[in-house]
């Protein structure tokens, strides 16, 4: 502001300006109203957002978003939202109806747009060729994780012009941190001895994190936790651990530990804590943030899987 322009010789100029200015100030002070529909999307909008945004998650930390059912307080939250964030790729089969249902008319970003997804055969149907799955977890790749915080940066510096020069100077120094997280997720893993790269999950939520950095995961249940793990799926992982003597099981926060500790029972893996898939933590968790919540996994692999 050329507030130094202005010297005390125009009482009246001066006044005026602080008027206005105050007026300006009060619309300052007002954050624009972001709700993203889980945790881990809430976290990059914050990111890039910063003081200007004032972010609501739908899904809360520790809770899961595929098979989420919507309260009546989702739909009055997004009535009042400026900016929409929702991942696609078939994450929120519950948030077309919602949004539809709420009135909103804020715009939507598709925080996943532009990444290439990856297609899953449904093998625990029929054998159908044409059973497939888009695998949602996308972010679980640090490469998609940039492009969703480009696609979040876009949409608020289109539904704020006003602050454009903010959001892309916070986006960028944000997405350098992203780059250095993924230099050390490389490193990392190249440390593990390549004959035990290899973790049992709950659900298939690492797709994207497999094909990127070469951990391979193994999980009794699809890419959705809507399905449930069949005795046979059981049977079929319980007898691949023993075969390729994997070392770990890994139990996602977001699912029901049983599964897993019945698989660690059966085949002698060990449990080898806790890792963070579809939500972050809460605010005094281990994982309250994407940033975080990447390092804890990494942390918990490399525990589990580094020594023989
Ligand atoms: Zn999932």
């Amino acid at each position: 502001m050329p507030r130094g322009r202005f010297s005390t010789g125009w009482p009246l100029a001066l006044a005026l300006l602080l008027t206005i200015l105050g007026g300006a100030a009060r619309a300052e002070a007002d954050p624009l109203r972001v709700v993203a529909t889980f945790s881990i999307l809430g976290d990059l909008a914050a990111q890039v957002g910063g003081d200007r945004v004032a972010v609501t998650t739908l899904v809360k930390p520790d809770a899961d978003a595929h098979g989420y059912a919507p309260a009546p307080s989702d739909a009055k939250t997004l009535a009042a939202a400026d900016l929409v964030v929702v991942n696609g790729l078939g994450l929120e089969g519950w948030i077309d109806r919602l949004i539809r249902a709420s009135g909103t008319k804020a715009p939507v970003v598709v925080a996943s747009k532009g990444i290439k997804p990856i297609e899953e055969a449904d093998d625990h149907g029929h054998g159908h060729a044409h059973d497939h799955h888009t695998d949602p977890h996308a972010w679980q790749s640090i490469a998609n994780a940039k492009v969703y915080v480009a696609n979040i940066r876009d949409g608020l510096v289109k539904r704020d012009p006003a602050h454009a020069a903010e959001y892309e100077t916070r986006a960028k120094a944000y997405l350098a941190d992203l780059d250095a997280l993924e230099a050390e997720v490389r490193a990392t893993i190249a440390k593990i001895p390549p004959a035990r790269r290899r973790i049992i999950t709950t659900h298939d939520a690492f797709g994207y994190f497999t094909a990127a950095y070469g951990l391979t995961f193994i999980a009794p249940q699809g890419v959705s936790t809507d399905s449930e793990a069949s005795p046979r799926d059981v049977a079929r992982i319980v007898r691949q651990i023993r075969a390729e003597k994997i070392p770990a099981v890994f139990l996602e926060t977001i699912a029901d530990p049983r599964l897993m500790e019945q698989i660690a029972r059966e085949s002698g893996a060990a449990v080898g804590g806790k890792v963070y898939s579809d939500a972050l933590s809460g605010p005094t968790g281990p994982a309250p943030t994407y940033v975080m919540m990447m390092r804890n996994n990494l942390a918990a692999f490399a525990k589990a899987l580094g020594s023989n």
